[in-house]
């Protein structure tokens, strides 16, 4: 069993939700190990929020440069949390934020790093990952000996159950740490106006594409999101045409997804748009042409004009949930 340092990733004061599923993963993979945990950030971190989840100590970092994300100022905390626990494992999701800080820190610290793990096993000291590759075609099986040098794995977010809640409390340890002269200072983060879930973490996504038309017409999938509080995507083809901003792009340059039901509505299917969302558990694929790519991965394949189908899809849904 191993010693795991999990990192847990906060913004603006908020525990993302994913931090508990590698919560579980640790609990997995420590066995009677204790689990410790590093929170990272401004003044006002959410440890309150952490209470009941497994942690034994809770190592905390924090700076005014540490407020916005600063992938120099985060390297640094986090390879100084690890030199003060050396843990065998540091666990994170494959969030964008925690992917960078962890893959910068692997390179300072000299140690292997996987990413997008969706299943994780420990047997007689052999950790064994399993990874899509090739835009998710296949799945990698990688190994590693519980015994040997610092690793650093990332999970896929939304794969995993989250850690349920018990009523433990952590022992927190403020470190003090230098972050010296940075070479780059943070000035400000523009968020998206969106109330919604994020992307990376919706459990329920439409998304549009080209045949979408316009910037306007998306807000037939808005209205539909509403119904069921899902988050409204794009292809980059949609992004490209400024018919939705890049935040809401799915795909190999865009962002990936791993909902429990994906609604693609006028995606043909292209091999860098499945990259990104081929996992996700229910597809529907709603497309006027029969024969479109998207509709070989698809659970559901609704042939017909979306402009229709949808409208109809959210009368009917929100029938349902009446
Ligand atoms: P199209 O391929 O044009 O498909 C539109 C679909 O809408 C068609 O299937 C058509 O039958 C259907 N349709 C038309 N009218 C209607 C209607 N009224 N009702 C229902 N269906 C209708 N793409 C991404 O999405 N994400 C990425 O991250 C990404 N990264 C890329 C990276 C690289 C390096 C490259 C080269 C490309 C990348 N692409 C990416 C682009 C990708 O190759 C495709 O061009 C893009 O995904 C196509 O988007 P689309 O399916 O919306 O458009």
């Amino acid at each position: 069993m191993l010693k795991v340092l999990v990192v847990i990733e906060q913004r603006n004061g908020k525990i993302k939700s994913s931090a508990l599923e590698s919560l579980t993963v640790a609990g997995q993979l420590a066995g009677d190990n204790q689990i410790s945990a590093v929170l990272i950030g401004g003044k006002d971190l959410p440890i309150h929020s952490l209470h009941g989840y497994g942690i034994n100590t809770l190592l905390t970092v924090t700076d005014d440069r540490l407020e916005l994300y600063n992938p120099m100022a985060y390297a640094t905390a986090l390879t100084q949390a690890i030199n003060s626990c050396s843990p065998q494992l540091v666990l994170g999701i494959s969030s964008p934020l925690t992917r960078d800080v962890m893959a910068r820190v692997a390179a300072r610290l000299c140690c292997p790093i996987i990413n997008d793990a969706v299943e994780v096993t420990i047997n007689d000291g052999v950790v064994q990952i399993l990874k899509p590759m090739y835009a998710g075609k296949c799945l990698a099986e990688m190994r590693f000996a519980a015994s040997a040098q610092l690793t650093m794995l990332g999970l896929r977010p939304n794969v995993f159950p989250p850690c349920t809640k018990g009523d433990d409390v952590p022992t927190v340890q403020q470190l003090t740490i230098d972050l010296g002269e940075l070479p780059l200072t943070t000035k400000e983060i523009r968020q998206g106006t969106s109330e919604r879930a994020d992307l990376t973490e919706a459990s329920l996504i439409i998304a549009g594409g080209r045949a979408m038309a316009s910037a306007e017409n998306f807000k037939i999938l808005h209205e539909c999101a509403d119904v069921i509080s899902a988050t409204v995507g794009a292809s980059r083809a949609a992004v490209d045409s400024g018919y939705a901003p890049h935040d809401m792009q799915v795909g190999q340059t865009g962002k990936t997804v791993n909902p429990n039901l994906y609604i693609a509505c006028g995606i043909s299917g292209s091999v860098q748009h499945m990259a990104g969302m081929r996992t996700a558990k229910v597809i529907v694929a709603i497309n006027s042409d029969e024969d479109a790519p998207i509709f070989s991965i698809a659970s559901y394949g609704i042939v017909g004009d979306l402009f229709e189908v949808v409208p109809e899809l959210r009368q009917q849904l929100a029938t349902l949930l009446k």
